[in-house]
């Protein structure tokens, strides 16, 4: 399941496999240098890593932001893996949603964000077959830009991308 892009319409029990979930994830704190509306209702949050900490992901991974009740929160990079002193994170606005709502509401530069990572196993294998990204089928969170930059950094995969239908009324823009 997508769970970054379902909707559930009804009460739902999910359930997972523990043994499948990595025990140890190292954690990190990293401060909020940089804040950006891309559309009415998705953010750009850039993370910096304390100096001389960096974070070493994949294309693909995603980290789980830590609230102050310990609940977490997933999120994608949006950012390269050659730049492993920052996290872009791209956070779509839901509503009635604690974190994302304090988001757009609360956040600002200067704050100290919690998260756990890198986690997941599903990243971009570096090929020599060009890919094409569609992200007007809106098949995840984020948006085309940065999906282009993770392919550009990944050497030596070609790649093309159309450009986004949704989420237009600001004018989105590349990072
Ligand atoms: C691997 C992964 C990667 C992801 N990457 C991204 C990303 O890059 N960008 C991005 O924007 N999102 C991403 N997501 C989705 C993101 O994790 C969620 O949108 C985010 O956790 C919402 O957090 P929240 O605290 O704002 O919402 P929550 O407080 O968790 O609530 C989410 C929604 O559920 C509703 N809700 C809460 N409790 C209930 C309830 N009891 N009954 C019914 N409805 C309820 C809320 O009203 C809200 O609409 C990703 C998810 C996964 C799993």
């Amino acid at each position: 399941m997508l769970s970054c892009c379902a909707t559930a319409l009804e009460d739902v029990i999910i359930e997972y496999q523990a043994s499948a979930a990595s025990s140890r994830i190292p954690e990190y704190t990293a401060r909020v240098v940089k804040m950006e509306k891309l559309t009415h209702d998705v953010m750009r949050v850039l993370l910096k890593l304390p100096e001389g900490q960096t974070i070493a992901f994949k294309a693909g991974q995603y980290v789980n932001i830590i609230l102050d009740d310990g609940q977490r929160r997933a999120f994608s990079f949006a950012n390269p893996p050659h730049e492993p002193e920052f996290v872009e994170l791209q956070i779509r606005l839901m509503t009635g949603g604690k974190f994302t709502t304090h988001v757009f509401e609360k956040m600002k530069e200067g704050d100290e964000v919690r998260f756990e990572g890198p986690i997941g196993d599903f990243s971009l294998r570096e090929s020599e077959r060009p890919i094409v990204l569609n992200p007007s089928a809106r098949s995840s969170s984020s948006p085309a830009p940065p999906a282009s930059r993770r392919s550009r950094a990944w050497s030596k995969t070609p790649s093309s991308a159309a450009s986004s239908a949704r989420s237009t009324s600001t004018g989105a823009s590349g990072p």
